[in-house]
């Protein structure tokens, strides 16, 4: 029970009423423990996202009465819903580990939203379960507000990802490197199921419960593929192309994942985790987000390989759902494998041409963007060069954007001079192609320095304001919003030297 502000016991009406339908509770026992929230001390709203509310019919004004936090903390029930922790494993690093699980998140239920789709309900932060391994359940408020964030910035550029209803602070400590405030997430997807949900099964011979999870996800998740001769390698053909489109969004905003572990790869190729995770400031095709990462498997430029790598994880633990001769089943799924970089690179492709205005397809213009990005390699902003270069006049031959940032300038002014010939040969217009560039390069992404102010203020003066302007910024990332234009700008000195981790 909260001790420090007064139980309200006044019901809420529009989360007493969500009906939730608990699809995953009903799978058996191996799956998941069933778990209860434990509260955290002094819980409080720190930001409710009342866009994502209103498609459950939650409102601010819901939000803001004093009992809400107390239906996620655990201090009250929220009639219907079934709260459990999922059982999965996965590849952390390369390694395989048999049981990881949620230690410090639960799956409180499912609801449908306004159009009747169905949204796993899920808590993270909320306290230990089966799955903890001797850790403490917490999430910290510092990372919890890099996930609230990040993940409406990346709905915002029309990413897939996991969505967060509300952000909830307390005044519970929590250990990590130092002493932090802990908080909670609620966290809505439409599955929470990972690669590693059925590497868990495959990999301790649970062929049975494997198949359960196979029927449960062409059930529940790919029932358009019910009706195919081979669902299951239908299902991984379109795990692949959406994994490979996600990678290549994620390569398309300069975004690093930071922990692409196979527990952390969505069956259904949303953006999952947020961890260490960055959006790069000066273009570094090798960048690491995530300091524990000393051999750089999860860079930037790898993270197409590591989708592979944990696709051929997944693989492997849909064999015996595949075919009972391993051998046929092998050569099966490598055969589906294999499209995986024909995804990526056309997703790549697709989005390359995007970002540089392009309407018509020319066998050059990978090499075109290659070579944009050897030079701006360490020196140049990789947001801020692709919005100034939709401004881009044809008529005039002076623009340039952050021609005194590149080293080589001969270079850059002859990668200029072709770019200009490119669009020309394709009798391209300004205004529709500033149009349409300024839909796909955004202006405004979520900075680690961005971030870290917002933390500040609700570490040091419980000052959540932030979060908010910050949500509200983000939603509309392509937009030109004149009074944030500071938003814009490249990050402070300050903010260079932040460091992340998984630790959070
Ligand atoms: P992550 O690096 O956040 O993807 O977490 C990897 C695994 O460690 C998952 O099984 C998490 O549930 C678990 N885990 C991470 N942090 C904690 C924590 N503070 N308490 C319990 N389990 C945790
Ligand atoms: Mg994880």
């Amino acid at each position: 029970m909260n001790p420090i502000l007064k139980p309200d016991r006044s019901r809420i009406a529009s989360l007493e009423s969500l009906a939730f339908e608990n699809r995953y509770a009903k799978l058996p026992a191996p799956f998941f423990h069933g778990v209860s929230p434990t509260p955290l001390m002094g819980a409080h709203l720190a930001s409710f996202n009342a866009e994502l509310g209103a498609l459950f019919g939650l409102t601010r004004d819901d939000a803001n009465q004093q009992g809400f936090v107390d239906y996620f903390n655990g201090s009250r029930d929220i009639p219907g819903a079934e709260p459990l922790a999922m059982a999965y494993a996965g590849h952390q690093f390369g390694h395989f580990v048999a049981q990881l699980g949620d230690g410090r998140a639960m799956l409180l239920g499912q609801v449908r939203d306004e159009q009747g789709a169905l949204w796993d309900m899920h808590l993270k932060g909320c306290g230990p379960t089966r799955f903890s391994r001797g850790s403490d359940g917490r999430a910290v408020l510092r990372s919890s507000i890099r996930e609230y964030l990040c993940s409406e910035a990346m709905s915002g550029l029309g990413i897939p990802t996991t969505r967060a209803l509300c952000l909830i602070a307390s005044s519970e400590s929590v250990m990590r490197e130092r002493i932090e405030p802990g908080a909670m997430l609620v966290r809505m997807a439409q599955s929470h199921v990972r690669f590693g949900s059925l590497e868990y099964f495959y990999h301790r011979g649970d062929h049975e419960n494997l198949r359960k999870l196979g029927e449960y996800l062409l059930q529940e998740e790919f029932a358009h593929l019910r009706g195919e001769k081979e669902p299951y390698l239908a299902l991984f053909d379109e795990v692949i192309r959406r994994t490979a489109t996600l990678v290549a969004q994620w390569q398309g905003v300069g975004f690093c994942h930071g922990v692409m572990n196979s527990d952390n790869m969505s069956i259904l190729g949303l953006t999952l985790d947020y961890g260490p995770f960055a959006f790069m400031d000066t273009f570094e095709h090798d960048y690491i987000c995530n300091h524990s990462d000393h051999q750089g498997r999860y860079a930037y430029h790898r993270q197409p390989e590591m989708a592979h790598f944990n696709l051929a994880c997944l693989a492997t633990a849909l064999l015996p759902l595949v075919n009972d001769n391993s051998e046929i089943a092998i050569s099966l799924l490598r055969e589906r494998l294999a499209n995986y970089w024909r995804y990526f690179n056309d997703a790549h492709l697709d989005i390359v041409r995007a970002k540089l205005g392009f309407l018509q397809q020319e066998n050059d213009d990978l090499e075109l963007w290659d070579e944009l990005l050897l030079l701006m390699e360490g020196e140049v902003d990789f947001t801020l060069f692709f919005r100034q270069l939709g401004a881009l006049s044809l008529s005039s031959p002076t623009h340039h954007p952050l021609r005194s940032e590149f080293i080589d300038l001969p270079r850059i002014d002859l990668w200029m001079y072709e770019y200009r010939q490119r669009l020309q040969r394709e009798d391209s217009c300004d205004i529709d192609r500033r149009q349409s560039m300024d839909a796909v390069n955004p202006k405004y992404i979520l900075r680690n320095y961005m971030a870290e102010a917002a933390i500040r203020k609700a570490e040091d003066d419980g000052d959540y304001s932030e979060i908010d302007r910050l949500l509200t910024l983000l939603r509309s990332p392509f937009s030109e919003q004149p009074a944030a234009e500071q938003y814009a700008a490249s990050a402070p000195v300050w903010a260079q030297s932040i460091q992340l981790s998984c630790s959070s």
